[in-house]
């Protein structure tokens, strides 16, 4: 049977000639052999590129779920790879453990998060594959193989994040930290003052991200340290009501820039500052009900603030129907061969556009300036490069090509978009 999947945004779908949802990996292994190409592995479908998209298979790994083992003393969990983040983080709660960090939602597949270099915010904090102990993957030759810091690091380090394109992860062992709360506080300041003093605000706190709603010139901060007072319950999320406003605002306004800047004024100024203590799982993810399209690009830190005063410059130049705040963030640098934050600190900006309308005008201007800065983009979110221009991104991306060739001989997992970002000739 035929069933159509599309993207959480709803702007990239197929038609596979195959679904299937294996129960183990032997299943697995079958499929990836025997099922029409190309093979794609599916893990909720939040990203906005079209990784997922296949007109051949796509296969779920739903039933690759729950903790297997853990340990008490190093902080360690064995669980399947396509637990969902939240669930993994409940369960991981339960004994004591914890993600150092989180994105900001915990809907995704622990392996889709791996697949895109998934992260939250955090100047010495990595992104999810930075954790991993071990990982367990289904090849494209359908052979279970391992790859451990302790016995193969280097090619742990080329295979994750990888697109989906270097085997299905079926098992991570990932090392943890203890349970902790964090006191998360909320406050605005003029985007003027946020940008003067990017490095200091955004390295100084456990975590730190700014949001910048279009035309307001005010920088909404968050900031999460650790904390040992006793938790409160979190205040509920805003989230829909502030698009809301943002939309109705843009719609009565969007003519007048000045005026659209007063009433943006008067608005943030009455958003409540926040302030409370709570466990780590419930202060970083929120609830995303309202649908869109997203590019991110990972620039050097030094490059931050500049690059921000670029994207803001030009979209209040050029597109006035944009009411989607900007997001920055923060990421520690890791040594994995394709992570957009190898060996660099680096500065996530985010440009969002709402679902259901053409975001491209608005991607396709705002690309350049990334790039100007050295930008990488996130793998997960709308970017226009191919294998060249990754390549002179990524110093190691024709050796982590080359491992792919090994774990994935007959090609596959290479969609007419993998074949893109990897160069293969199909
Ligand atoms: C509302 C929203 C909020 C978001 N917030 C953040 C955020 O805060 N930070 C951030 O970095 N990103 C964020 N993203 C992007 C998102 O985290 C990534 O796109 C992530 O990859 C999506 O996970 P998924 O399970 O939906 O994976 P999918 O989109 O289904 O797949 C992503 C890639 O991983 C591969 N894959 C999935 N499972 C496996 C597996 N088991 N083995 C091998 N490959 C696999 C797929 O083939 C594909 O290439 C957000 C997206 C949305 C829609």
């Amino acid at each position: 049977m035929t069933v159509r999947w599309q993207n959480w945004s709803g702007y990239h779908s197929s038609t596979p000639r195959f679904r299937s949802e294996p129960a183990d990996v032997g299943e697995l292994g079958d499929v990836i052999c025997a099922a029409p190409a190309p093979v794609r592995i599916l893990g909720t479908g939040h990203s906005f590129t079209p990784l997922v998209k296949s007109n051949g298979t796509i296969i779920s790994l739903d039933k690759f779920s729950g903790i297997h083992t853990h340990d008490a003393d190093a902080l360690t969990v064995t669980a399947g790879a396509g637990m969902k983040i939240g669930e993994m983080a409940k369960a991981m709660h339960s004994i004591g453990q914890a993600f150092p960090n989180m994105g900001d939602i915990d809907k995704q597949a622990f392996g889709g998060a791996l697949g895109t270099a998934t992260h939250g915010s955090g100047a010495a904090l990595g992104a999810y594959h930075t954790q991993l102990e071990a990982i367990q993957i289904v090849d494209g030759r359908g052979e279970v193989r391992e790859f451990s810091r302790q016995k193969n690091a280097d090619d742990l380090l080329a295979v994750i994040p990888g697109l989906g394109a270097f085997g299905a992860v079926t098992e991570v062992t990932l090392r943890n930290v203890a349970s902790y709360r964090l006191r998360r506080r909320r406050w605005t300041l003029s985007i003027e003052e946020m940008l003067d003093q990017f490095h200091t605000m955004m390295t100084s706190h456990r975590s730190a991200e700014f949001y910048y709603a279009p035309f307001s010139r005010i920088a909404l901060f968050i900031a999460s340290d650790l904390s040992n007072e006793l938790a409160v319950p979190r205040p509920p999320d805003e989230d829909d009501e502030t698009m809301a406003t943002l939309a109705k605002v843009q719609r009565l306004t969007g003519w007048a820039p000045w005026l659209r800047r007063a009433v943006l004024k008067k608005a943030l100024a009455g958003i409540p500052r926040e302030d409370y203590v709570a466990d780590w799982l419930t202060v970083y993810p929120s609830e995303r009900k309202v649908r869109f399209n997203e590019m991110e690009y990972h620039v050097p830190i030094e490059e931050g603030s500049n690059a921000v005063a670029e994207v803001i410059s030009l979209m209040e130049t050029r597109f006035s129907d944009v009411y989607f705040p900007i997001e920055v963030r923060v990421v520690s640098p890791d040594e994995a061969w394709l992570s957009p934050f190898y060996k660099r600190q680096t500065a996530s900006i985010a440009i969002h556009h709402q679902a259901g309308t053409d975001p491209m005008p608005y991607f396709n201007a705002m690309e350049p300036i990334f790039r100007k800065y050295g930008g990488r983009p996130h793998w997960g979110k709308m970017h226009g490069l191919a294998a060249k221009d990754l390549q002179a991104s990524y110093p190691r991306f024709l050796e982590a090509k080359s491992i792919r060739r090994d774990i994935d001989p007959e090609n596959r997992f290479v969609s007419p978009y993998i074949a893109k970002i990897f160069g293969i000739d199909l």
